[in-house]
């Protein structure tokens, strides 16, 4: 596997060896940090800018469309550069990350000192490497998708047992799954899965077990091989006592040397990439799947819960129901849908919740009005606590407290004993209250981004701040009193004192006056440059005042440094108080996500039942019934009741009748329940489902070198491996990749095997009629069809779920309506004919086709057609009527 990195050629050492020019200082330095940073492209501060060099350079220009400069030479050759405004860099990065590179940020270690009073010193400030950017530790929100999490995931293979732990960087949860037993491998591929990993890390020799390579393949474009050491078992036992010492997570639950491994190598990961500012991390859990309902990958596909077959996000379950007001809440509602609960408990709590809101319509208003104004606070703790914030992500966080504190103030006011629940406990929204009010209390409304750029904390917070920018305004009257001064004492009226940034307060005047403030024998003139027009001068005084304010202004910034960290220290203690509000405002963002559903779209409150049932009344399709909607059409609802006895419906029907609809349609109506959402059906009872399998439509895998056949019996051997009696189980045209007779062999074996064995409720959707005979063998088979409308040749789609076998496949209409052309039909029409009075009937034995012949006869067909007509007696309808009937006919 290669590295994710795309080949970055830098200065690397080898070459460094081969200088033959001494380079300046600043390329000096440059190439000693780039040596330790080799495989990243480097981002170095150069002013306000961040420069790249070299190949670096080439790579960035070219990939970033900006231009390719140079600067200076070494061994003779020019230096190519570029370089992108540090302002401006964050739209940079994010094309950078995204196409795959990982960038490292060199910044300028010291700040600027004027107390020397020397402008032009000579000094080169000290920068190194303060943070490096991978796919998985992305902290701006610019770079980040707002409504996924984004997980760096570590995966450790240790004695046939593997585990894997997983991080969002932006909101601090480490979680940890172990896979064992015979199916580790492909259960390693269902947690990947679920984790949607930006980054996969993996030792280089994990990547040496060939069976894990293979199952990595798909994600080679996100992994990134790291050094064994990372994973050492030893060292990273340490490594987590050190990590975890000051924070009250338990992480001990008897771990094993593979958990030691794989949690150790997250976190140095997170060193290399993160340096001193690493993220605090709130929460610690080990997952166990058995605690959610399992949708394998399969069934996420052919569900289209959160993408499309073709990959697209819009039209997915999740994008049709998130209707979320905050990005904390969206990527909550994901995180539901990933884990369905399976606990009736647990699911009734949030069904009930809902329920208030539904009922508590002003409430809900209100809530939905409140949390349209709350900002991500989740990710902007985490920048506070990885230093990368900005001064507006307090006031964001002010906001965000204030807002919430509002939201719990309404809630109490419902007077709902059920709702209250919701509310978080006083003292923890005293002490969220009380850092709201420190940062409004010390932060300007609209501070600055930049904390270089001064006026971010009030006046008033602190003395010596205060008398500092005091300063600057008296020394700049000091300032009009020497322009005074000195226009007196030289008679130049028109002299002026003026600012740049290269001389600080400087004398200007025009150059018919220049012999005047030479000549001036009282002051000390100095001239320090000539323009075309002007003369510029620089006195001793002016010099001091100069220095008095410039060094006033950047003590006052470095004071304002200060002030700012110790703040962002006091929230930083106080993190974990605000986390649980955002996570519980998040919670409250679903609930009444799910509530507004419900108002807006006609879902019902479900039923849960112990037995294994499903009684669905006009049941609908959320994703169908919205899009027909767009396009002002209804959708049909349909019954569905099964249990433990009536458990398996085999389902015939044509092609673009509605089976596909209908059997996701069950399977989506369980999930939403047990994600606590109400239900598109007019009335529902439903049992808890542990697991579902669908297995709709066939799909090659041909990335993984596997045809449809092959693809469809993995899928359904993990079907038989996997299901239990109160899972459900959906199976759509099984065996249609192979021939006729093998198909339906291995269809009614596996039918027959889930009704004998396994005995959960089973969809059955097939166009092999034989298998409807196996309903006079088992009581649990009842057999279903679409309804359908004949209508002279058509036929008509009724979307109705009714008793019986389909009358045929209607494959030849399906054909029509997708424009197959008319001879291909007509002599399809012939066969399907002889097919159907001889069962025995060989093609072989017919008079060859000849669709020369057949067009001919077309043509006379339609001349016959044509002579017939009577045109004197034909009204202009008619005749428009009979040129259509040609057409579809014969033409279309
Ligand atoms: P099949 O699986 O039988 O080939 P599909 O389930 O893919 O058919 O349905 C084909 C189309 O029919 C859908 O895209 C949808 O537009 C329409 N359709 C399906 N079920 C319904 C329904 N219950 N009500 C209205 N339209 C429906």
């Amino acid at each position: 596997m290669k590295l994710k990195q795309p080949e970055i050629k830098g200065f690397s050492s080898f070459e460094k060896k081969k200088l033959i020019s001494k380079p300046t200082p600043m390329m000096a330095q440059y190439l000693e940090v780039k040596e330790r940073h080799n495989e990243y492209l480097l981002f170095y501060r150069m002013g306000d800018f961040y420069e790249l060099f070299f190949d670096d350079a080439k790579i960035a220009a070219s990939h970033l469309g900006i231009a390719l400069t140079k600067r200076g030479k070494i061994n003779n050759q020019d230096i190519p550069m570029c370089g992108v405004p540090v302002h401006a860099s964050q739209t940079y990065l994010s094309r950078l990350i995204k196409l795959g590179f990982k960038v490292a940020i060199a910044e300028q270690l010291e700040e600027k000192s004027l107390k020397s009073g020397d402008k032009k010193t000579s000094k080169i400030f000290k920068r190194d490497v303060v943070r490096i950017i991978t796919p998985g530790t992305i902290l701006e929100d610019s770079l980040l998708e707002s409504k996924s999490y984004n997980y760096l995931l570590s995966i450790s293979f240790f004695k046939g047992e593997i585990s894997l732990a997983w991080v969002d960087m932006t909101t601090g949860s480490i979680k940890l799954q172990r896979v064992e037993g015979v199916n580790f491998k492909d259960d390693l591929l269902e947690c990947i899965n679920k984790v949607e990993p930006g980054e996969i890390i993996v030792s280089n020799d994990l990547v040496k077990f060939n069976t894990i390579k293979e199952k990595l393949k798909s994600f080679e474009k996100v992994t990134t091989q790291i050094p064994n050491s990372f994973y050492d078992i030893q060292n990273n036992k340490e490594k987590i006592k050190t990590f975890f010492k000051n924070s009250k997570i338990d992480y001990s639950h008897n771990l094993s040397e593979n958990d030691i491994s794989v949690i150790g190598a997250l976190i140095n990961y997170l060193e290399l990439t993160q340096k001193k500012n690493l993220p605090k991390i709130k929460n610690f859990e080990i997952i166990d799947k058995n605690n959610f309902m399992q949708i394998d990958m399969f069934s996420e596909k052919s569900l289209e819960i959160f993408q499309k077959t073709n990959g697209e996000k819009k039209g997915s379950l999740l994008d049709v129901i998130d209707k979320t007001k905050t990005s904390s809440g969206g990527r909550l509602l994901r995180d539901f849908l990933k884990n369905p609960l399976i606990k009736i408990n647990e699911i009734k709590n949030r069904h009930d919740l809902v329920e208030k809101f539904i009922l508590n319509l002003d409430l809900l208003k209100r809530t939905l009005l409140l949390l349209s104004s709350l900002p991500d606070v989740e990710r902007a703790l985490s920048r506070i606590s990885a230093k990368t914030n900005n001064p507006r992500d307090l006031i964001m966080l002010a906001l965000f407290v204030e807002k919430s504190i509002e939201l719990f103030a309404e809630l109490k006011g419902s007077n709902d004993r059920i709702i209250k629940k919701l509310i978080i406990d006083h003292k923890i929204q005293f002490t969220a209250l009380r850092v709201g009010k420190l940062i409004r209390k010390k932060i300007q409304e609209t501070p600055p981004i930049n904390l270089n750029d001064g006026g971010v904390i009030r006046s008033g917070v602190d003395k010596r701040l205060d008398d500092l920018r005091n300063i600057k305004n008296l020394k700049q009257n000091d300032i009009l009193d020497l322009q005074s001064e000195y226009a007196l004492e030289t008679g130049v009226n028109n002299l002026k004192i003026k600012f740049n940034n290269f001389h600080g307060y400087f004398v200007e005047t025009t150059n018919k006056n220049t012999d005047k403030l030479k000549d001036c024998s009282k002051i000390d003139f100095r001239l320090i440059q000539n323009t075309i027009n002007t003369s510029r001068f620089q006195t001793e005084k002016l010099k001091k005042i100069s220095l008095d304010i410039e060094n006033s202004e950047s003590e006052s910034v470095e004071l304002e440094m200060k002030i700012y960290e110790n703040i962002c220290r006091q929230i930083g203690d106080e993190s974990d108080c605000i986390n649980l509000i955002s996570h519980t405002v998040s919670f409250i963002d679903v609930i009444s996500n799910f509530a507004i559903l419900s108002l807006e779209r006609k879902y019902t409150k479900p039923n849960l039942v112990q037995a294994v049932s499903i009684d669905i009344q006009k049941g609908r399709h959320p994703v169908v019934e919205e899009s027909l909607k767009k396009e002002g059409q209804e959708f049909t609802p349909n019954d569905c009741v099964m249990d433990g006895k009536n458990n398996t419906w085999i389902m015939t029907g044509p092609n673009m009748a509605g089976k596909s609809t209908f059997l996701r349609q069950i399977a989506i109506i369980v999930i939403l329940n047990q994600i606590g959402c109400f239900v598109p059906s007019s009335s529902a009872n439903l049992s808890v489902f542990d697991k579902i399998f669908t297995r709709i439509g066939a799909s090659d895998n041909l990335s993984e070198g596997l045809s449809t056949f092959m693809t469809e019996m993995i899928e359904t051997s993990r079907i038989i491996d996997g299901a239990t009696n109160s899972s459900l189980v959906i199976l759509d045209e099984l065996g249609r990749g192979t021939s006729t007779e093998d198909g339906l062999a291995i269809s009614r074996a596996v039918l027959e095997f889930i009704i004998q064995k396994i005995k959960c409720i089973t969809l059955f959707a097939t166009h092999f009629k034989e298998i409807c005979q196996l309903e006079k063998k088992y009581d649990e088979i009842k057999l279903k069809t679409l309804a359908i409308k004949r209508w002279n040749d058509e036929i008509i789609f009724l979307y109705k779920v009714v008793d019986g076998i389909s009358e045929g496949s209607f494959g030849i209409h399906v054909a029509n309506l997708a424009g197959i052309n008319n001879s291909i039909l007509s002599r399809a029409k012939e066969i399907l004919k002889q097919i159907k009075q001889d069962e025995n009937f060989v093609l072989l034995n017919e008079k060859d086709v000849n669709f020369d012949e057949k067009d001919a006869q077309e043509f006379n067909e339609i001349v016959d057609e044509i002579k017939k007509l009577d045109l004197d007696n034909l009204s202009p309808k008619e005749s428009l009527d009979i040129l259509y009937t040609i057409k579809k006919n014969y033409l279309s």
